[in-house]
């Protein structure tokens, strides 16, 4: 808020919400750098997927995922729930389409943690709205290090999981940006840089036209 928002005009307040898909290895820091871009900014939401793995521990239905049979995933396909699925590492996760609709007609921005034919499908349906965004960690033994840290898989979960993230890392350069989380708060700092310089393309902010004639016809 400003000193000048009670002179604001109504059009003033118009925009375009984007949709900012993140994609990366498992234990390249996505989760955290999303969940605290959303933490951080008001109108940020994080979309919350379906899909049919079981909860690891210590995860919660709605928060994480909403955990889904098969039975009841491929009814969510054929009702056209999805604004995007794919299976991944044998298990199905989709976009639930219902909460990207309300946020983008709200004028809120949403976030994917998504993998890449996820974010492809996405770009392909709404190209002017989609902000793609690869997470590379910064070698290979440390994201060995993070996966083993997590305490949350067996050996045999986290090679599959390490042998999944090379076939994802392949894709990196259909991304419009690409981070590098060597040190935390430095990638949510280009995170952050990405995400207001994204905010600010004409495109995104519908205000800018009347907002211009009025400067142009003011006189001088
Ligand atoms: P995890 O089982 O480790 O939570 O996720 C495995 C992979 O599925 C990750 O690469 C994650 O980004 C991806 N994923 C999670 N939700 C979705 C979704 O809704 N759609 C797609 N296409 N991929 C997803």
């Amino acid at each position: 808020m400003t000193s000048d928002d009670h002179h604001a005009k109504p059009w003033e307040t118009v925009r375009r919400g984007l949709l900012m898909l993140v994609s990366s290895p498992a234990g390249a820091g996505k989760t955290s750098l999303s969940r605290r871009l959303v933490a951080d900014f008001a109108d940020m939401i994080l979309s919350v997927s379906a899909t049919t793995r079981a909860p690891r521990p210590g995860e919660e239905e709605g928060r994480e995922y909403f955990f889904k049979s098969r039975a009841e995933f491929e009814a969510m396909i054929a009702a056209g729930d999805f604004l995007e699925w794919a299976e991944v590492n044998g298990h199905l996760y989709g976009t639930p389409k219902a909460p990207v609709m309300a946020a983008l007609e709200a004028g809120k921005d949403m976030m994917f943690d998504i993998d890449w034919q996820g974010a492809e499908q996405m770009a392909a349906q709404a190209p002017d709205d989609c902000v793609r965004i690869f997470i590379l960690p910064p070698s290979w033994p440390d994201l060995a290090r993070r996966l083993h840290a997590r305490a949350q898989d067996s050996e045999a979960v986290i090679q599959a999981r390490l042998a999944l993230g090379k076939r994802e890392i392949t894709h990196w350069s259909a991304y419009d940006y690409v981070v590098v989380n060597k040190d935390f708060d430095r990638a949510y700092a280009d995170l952050v840089h990405i995400y207001r310089a994204e905010r600010m393309k004409p495109g995104r902010n519908p205000w800018l036209p009347p907002f211009v004639q009025d400067l142009l016809d003011e006189k001088v």
